[in-house]
C-alpha cells in the first residue's frame, strides 16, 4: 500500500470576531492510494475544513499536510492552484455546475481552462466520461433540465476530466434523495475500481457509508474512530 495523503497533527483555528474557533484540534491520518475513504460526522465537526486542507484550498494553523508527495504547506497560493489543477478533482454538495453551459460543456471546461487539450481529444474524453456516468444521452441538456442525481453524476464526471489522482467530495449526497445518493456513491466506487483514483468523501449521514473501505468518524475537530469496512 502506498500512502498518498498524510496529515500530521493538524490543527485549524478560525478567528470569528473576538473568539478563536478550533475547527480541527489534532488530526493525524494516513490515506492509502486507491482507497475509498469517508469522513463522517455531524454538522460543525470539521469535515469541510479537513477536505479543504487536503485539497490545498486552505492551510492549517499547525501541522503538516503531504499530498501526492508534496508538502503543500510549503507552496504559495499560485503553486497551490497549480497543484490542485494537476492532482485533484472536486465534487460539491450543490453540484456547482455552470448553468449557461450544457452538460458536455461543463465537463469539457477543465480541459480548456486547466489542462489545455485539443478539441478532438476533448470530445473523446468527455464522451468517454459521459458514458461511464451513464449521461451521454443528456449531453446537450442544461443543468436546470436535470434531476439532482443526474447533476451530481455530471459533477462526478467533471471531477475526473483532468485525470486527477485524488477526488474530494464534500457531502456530495446531501442534496439528494436516498436512491440518488446510493447511485452516486456506487458510481464513485465503480470509477475508483476502474481508475485507481483515491476518492475521499464526507457525509453527515451515517446510513450512506456502507460501501466504503475506511470510515473516519469526526467529532468536534477530532477523529474519534477509524474503521476498516469489510464488505463482500
Ligand atoms: P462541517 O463541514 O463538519 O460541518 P466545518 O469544517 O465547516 O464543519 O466547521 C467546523 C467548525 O469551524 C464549526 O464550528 C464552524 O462553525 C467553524 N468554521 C468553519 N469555517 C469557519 C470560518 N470561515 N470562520 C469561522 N469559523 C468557521
Ligand atoms: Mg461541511
Amino acid at each position: 500500500m502506498e500512502t498518498i495523503i498524510k496529515l500530521l497533527n493538524i490543527r485549524k483555528v478560525y478567528r470569528a470576531g473576538e473568539v478563536d474557533v478550533p475547527a480541527l484540534k489534532d488530526v493525524t491520518v494516513d490515506i492509502q492510494k486507491g482507497t475509498f475513504v469517508s469522513f463522517v460526522g455531524p454538522s460543525g465537526s470539521g469535515k469541510t475544513t479537513l477536505l479543504n486542507i487536503i485539497g490545498a484550498l486552505d492551510t492549517p494553523t499547525k501541522g503538516t499536510v503531504t499530498v501526492a508527495d508534496t508538502n503543500i504547506g510549503l507552496l504559495n497560493s499560485k503553486e497551490r492552484a497549480m497543484f490542485r489543477g494537476e492532482n485533484l478533482g472536486f465534487i460539491f454538495q450543490d453540484f456547482n455546475l455552470m448553468p449557461v453551459f450544457t452538460v458536455f460543456e461543463n465537463i469539457e471546461y477543465p480541459l480548456i481552462m486547466v489542462k489545455k487539450t485539443p478539441k478532438e481529444r476533448r470530445k473523446e474524453i468527455v464522451h468517454s466520461l459521459l458514458s461511464k456516468v451513464n449521461m451521454l444521452d443528456q449531453k446537450d441538456k442544461f443543468p436546470d433540465q436535470l434531476s439532482g442525481g443526474q447533476k451530481q453524476r455530471v459533477a462526478v464526471a467533471r471531477a475526473l476530466t483532468t485525470s486527477p489522482r485524488i477526488v474530494l467530495a464534500d457531502e456530495p449526497t446531501a442534496n439528494l434523495d436516498h436512491e440518488s445518493a446510493y447511485m452516486v456513491i456506487n458510481l464513485m466506487k465503480k470509477l475508483r475500481d476502474e481508475s485507481g483514483v483515491t476518492f475521499i468523501f464526507s457525509t453527515h449521514d451515517t446510513k450512506i457509508v456502507g460501501e466504503v473501505d475506511i470510515i473516519h468518524t469526526l467529532e468536534d475537530g477530532i477523529i474519534q474512530k477509524s474503521e476498516e469496512v469489510k464488505y463482500g
